[in-house]
């Protein structure tokens, strides 16, 4: 009931009598559904593209000859946008399995936060390509205790989503902040916004409020995953706050563990 699933065995046991083992697998199954859906969801965001990519190639081939240069060039561009599709979402899965495997071994540093957020800035400026004003604004500790990489890659998402999720001309702002308990970075837009229903299941791997935007701004429906996979291991957590029509707000949170003072530094050198 509920759910549970228990697995039952008989085993003969001294003559006549029998033991009834029951096991509760519940944790198991979910686990093995969680699994599955997710090389279902695998399989299905890479057989779209390639069909198309596919496609294209056929059509080239039967019709080589009697196609117009430019519509040779508009089909090929068509098949490199696929492709390039491809290649986010095998990027993003690897990201995410190389977060998986590696638990608490990878490399944790002091990471200096103005050079990184300085590069998530250019990323995000490149992105935009000038169709909005991204400002960066730097208040909290200089330094990190973290995976400089891991860092990137969940800050550049959070920047980039908004950039994907704002139209042209709005604002873009990010921000470095001292906090009582911490430090957070926040990503605040002037974009779509997210309507509250779907606000919890954001970070779910492949959920997207509307599938079709997504893929046409190049998304690949695990950034937020990705996010939150880092800040769990940087025991830091993401909150998000928004208004259909006004924007979005995410902050990623960090607690005082991460920002060691300059006196636990001095010790670290030493020692
Ligand atoms: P995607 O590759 O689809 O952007 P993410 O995991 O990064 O995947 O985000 C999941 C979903 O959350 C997106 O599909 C989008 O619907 C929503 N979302 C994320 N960031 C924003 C934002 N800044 N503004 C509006 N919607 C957003």
């Amino acid at each position: 009931a509920d759910g549970v699933c228990l697995q039952i065995q008989v085993i003969p046991y001294a003559g006549e009598r029998q033991l009834l083992l029951v096991r509760d697998v519940t944790q198991l199954e979910r686990l093995e559904t969680m699994r599955r859906d997710f090389v279902a969801n695998v399989s299905h965001e890479l057989k779209t593209p390639l069909t198309v990519v596919a496609g294209f190639i056929e059509t080239l081939q039967d019709l080589h000859d009697s196609l117009s240069p430019e519509q040779v060039e508009h089909y090929l561009s068509l098949a490199h946008d696929q492709s390039i599709r491809m290649q986010h979402l095998i990027a993003d899965l690897l990201t995410l399995s190389a977060l998986e495997t590696s638990g608490s071994s990878a490399e944790t540093e002091l990471v200096e936060v103005a050079p990184l957020l300085e590069a998530v800035r250019a990323d995000s400026l490149a992105l935009s390509s000038g169709r909005h004003e991204v400002t960066l604004e730097m208040d909290g500790p200089a330094r990190i205790l973290g995976v400089a990489s891991e860092l990137r890659s969940a800050f550049g998402n959070l920047a980039s989503n908004a950039v994907r999720y704002t139209p042209e001309g709005g604002r873009i702002s990010l921000r470095w902040q001292r906090r009582p308990d911490g430090a957070a970075f926040v990503v605040a837009d002037t974009g779509i916004g997210i309507p509250p229903q779907h606000i919890p299941r954001l970070t779910e791997r492949f959920y997207r409020v509307d599938r079709g935007r997504s893929r046409e701004s190049g998304g690949t429906g695990l950034g937020l995953a990705i996010v939150k996979h880092v800040l769990t291991r940087h025991q830091g957590r993401l909150e998000v706050e928004s208004e259909p029509g006004k924007g979005s707000t995410f902050t990623a949170y960090f607690p005082a563990t991460r920002f060691p003072s300059a006196l636990d530094e001095t010790a670290r050198a030493v020692a």
